[in-house]
């Protein structure tokens, strides 16, 4: 079907990357050749420390075809290229899972205007394409506006409006977890998460992000 349609010359698509004309087959964002050129970051500088994270890891930097990937996925709604940038970070993740060995898995959540906006939680869906069995251990209370658009105090504020989802409450007793998360930025959101989860008895909590910003 696909051939028909490169006969027709339809359905060519610019790569939003490096700019050729390309078919997309399940998206038409980002050609095969930049999917295929998207490597694990080293070495990554890992003395940031996050407090209440024990270990962390980074799959990339924010730049490039992992930027745009990010982007798209997040701001196009795009569920096939979140299913595919899960399948480039499997084994970088995997390899990690088995290093620190967690209970369980989780993502942070969306907050409701952006979860009924998106229909959606992308890094669940990355997950998802890596693999990797989660669960949803986070709600939001508030319908706070996305944390990109707040200041520093603000964002501080919205992070306040993280809790575990209450039948699970005593379930994160003892257990190591692990959060996986799609960006790196100021870290203020995973420590947050993990303050909660130490706080209601967790052994260990740790990190991983697919772009550090
Ligand atoms: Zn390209």
């Amino acid at each position: 079907m696909i051939g028909v349609f490169q006969l027709l010359g339809l359905a060519k698509e610019e790569c939003l990357s490096c700019g050729s004309k390309f078919f997309g087959k399940d998206q038409g964002f980002i050609c095969d050749d930049c999917l295929k050129g998207v490597k694990p970051y080293r070495p990554i500088d890992y003395s940031h420390r996050l407090s209440y994270v024990f270990s962390y890891r980074i799959y990339g930097l924010y730049e490039g075809t992992l930027k745009h990937l990010i982007h798209v996925i997040k701001f196009e709604n795009s569920k096939s290229l979140a299913l595919l940038l899960g399948n480039i970070i499997k084994e970088h993740l995997w390899e990690y899972i088995e290093e620190i060995d967690p209970d369980v898995i989780t993502f942070p959540p969306l907050n409701l205007r952006r979860f009924w906006n998106r229909g959606f939680n992308h890094v669940e869906h990355i997950l998802k394409g890596a693999g990797v069995p989660c669960l949803s251990l986070f709600t939001r209370r508030d319908l706070a506006p996305p944390l990109a658009r707040l200041n520093k105090e603000e964002r501080a504020k919205a992070v306040m409006g993280y809790k575990v989802k209450e039948n699970l409450v005593d379930f994160v007793e003892d257990k190591r977890i692990l959060i996986v998360d799609d960006l790196l930025t100021t870290g203020s959101t995973i420590q947050r998460l993990s303050y909660l989860l130490l706080s209601l008895g967790a052994k260990e909590t740790h990190a991983y992000f697919v772009a550090k910003d």
